[in-house]
């Protein structure tokens, strides 16, 4: 956790802080105003992570969903407690924890309509391609990743965007989860 985060922080953090999984899901919550079951708790638990009080948490996923078709009343009944839930506030009060790569890699893949997942495992390559240019990745940088992934280290690729998306040769650290690619990014930018 980077300590206090305001909710207005989100959207530059998601560009310059966040793994591509978590601004996938972030820019498919922003432009659908919904994310589907899996990704809600793929970028919900990474959010509390990241520092976002259940309070905080509750607004920010009211205030989006209801710029859809959901509106307050069927948000507090429908999402509010799988939100709570997250927070260890409803059912067995687990505390849970943000997925790790391996478990997002690993575990539920998506289907047609979810935005949740791996996008250097899930997604088709051209498509990654794709993505990675509009964010401004060098052909040469693209062409490193494309690579990696085609030899299915998946979690090297993230990390080689990490060093292109921050002007560095070289990590220095051995990425395994989207929450410490977070952290890292924000000591460097810090
Ligand atoms: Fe997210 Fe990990 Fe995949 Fe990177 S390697 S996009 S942090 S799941």
């Amino acid at each position: 956790s980077i300590g206090k985060i305001s909710l207005e922080q989100i959207d530059p953090l998601s560009a310059k802080s966040y793994p591509l999984c978590m601004r996938q899901l972030h820019r498919g919550l922003r432009d659908s105003h919904h994310l589907r079951h899996g990704g809600r708790m793929q970028y919900g638990l990474f959010l509390k992570g990241i520092g976002l009080t259940l309070d905080q948490a509750l607004q920010f996923w009211r205030s989006e969903f209801v710029k859809g078709k959901v509106d307050a009343d069927k948000f507090d009944k429908a999402y509010a407690y799988s939100i709570r839930h997250m927070f260890g506030k409803e059912g067995k009060r687990t505390d849970y924890t943000p997925y790790s790569c391996m478990k997002v890699i690993l575990s539920n893949p998506p289907s047609q309509g979810d935005q949740h997942g791996c996008p250097f495992r899930h997604s088709d390559p051209e498509l990654l391609k794709q993505k990675l240019q509009s964010y401004k990745v060098s052909p040469s940088g693209i062409s490193q990743i494309l690579e990696l992934v085609k030899g299915m280290h998946y979690q090297l690729a993230c990390q080689k965007y990490f060093e292109l998306m921050h002007s560095i040769e070289d990590s220095g650290f051995s990425l395994n989860h989207p929450n410490q690619y977070f952290m890292e990014s924000q000591k460097l930018l810090g």
